[in-house]
């Protein structure tokens, strides 16, 4: 998979060398390419931003540095054209689910706001070539699309086939396969300051171990994210098979 990222701080984005990310890299599964939106600048001062129309506080980022470099990462007359993800909180949620979405496109191309955001009109221009998703990694709001950025490119690489060492492991995870949150997992020792690893984990019957593990997720589950346990319920009801019935913790 090809990602170019599009900033005025390409130092920001080191950290896509570390780690998981950073093999991926090395063995060739990513290709990601840094871009220093400044040098489609053409003053001495190489500036990206200007006052908004309209009045209001801050800065905004102009558009003509912003088009010439996505129609230098990607010719206008190229038949083949990133899907371009601009990150805003005024965007649609980063999920799960569009990280799975995400994860087979084979090229995508990141455009980190900063200030007050990018001129609207880059995102109406790109779109008449690619597609461009504006999307936000959480309702608060960050100085800069960088660190929005690390996070997807995170959640999507790991779901790439070879990046994480056992594929199992997320079909497991919260978020993913049930909607469901995972279950609170232990390691050795068995006891540790005083704290027990829960018995039927030791158990080897594999059965009341799969039993617990659906339990303890329902359970915690309905104590963080009601509204994800809301969703799984609906879910589940809605199937025929009768063995996938909702399966409650008795009350406590
Ligand atoms: N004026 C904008 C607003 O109120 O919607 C906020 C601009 S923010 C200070 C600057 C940049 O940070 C945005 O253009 C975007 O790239 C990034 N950003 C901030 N919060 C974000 C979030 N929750 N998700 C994704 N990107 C975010």
């Amino acid at each position: 998979m090809r990602l170019d990222v599009l900033t005025i701080f390409p130092e920001y984005l080191a950290a896509l060398d570390v780690s998981l990310v950073g093999k991926a890299v090395k063995s060739g599964l990513l290709d990601i390419r840094l871009h220093d939106l400044r040098d489609w600048t053409h003053d001495r001062h190489r500036t990206v931003d200007d006052t908004p129309y309209g009045g209001g506080a801050g800065m905004v980022m102009r558009p003509e540095p912003w088009g010439e470099a996505l129609d230098a990462v990607a010719p206008p007359d190229s038949p083949s054209q990133p899907r371009l993800i601009v990150p805003t909180p005024a965007g649609r949620p980063f999920t799960q689910e569009l990280a799975y979405e995400l994860a087979a496109e084979p090229w995508l191309a990141f455009a980190c706001g900063r200030y007050e955001g990018i001129d609207a009109r880059v995102a109406s221009y790109a779109a008449e070539r690619m597609r461009v998703d504006e999307v936000s990694i959480g309702d608060y709001v960050l100085n800069g699309g960088e660190v929005a950025v690390l996070v997807m490119v995170e959640a999507v690489a790991r779901l790439l086939p070879g990046v994480i060492g056992n594929p199992e492991s997320l079909a497991e995870e919260s978020h993913s396969g049930d909607g469901l949150l995972e279950y609170p997992v232990y390691t050795k020792p068995p006891t540790w300051r005083g704290y027990d690893v829960p018995e039927v984990l030791l158990s080897g019957n594999h059965r009341l171990i799969a039993e617990w593990h659906h339990d303890e997720s329902v359970r915690r589950t309905a104590e963080r994210r009601p509204d994800l346990l809301a969703a799984w319920g609906d879910a589940v009801a809605g199937k025929d098979d009768p063995a996938s019935e909702v399966r409650l913790l008795p009350a406590t």
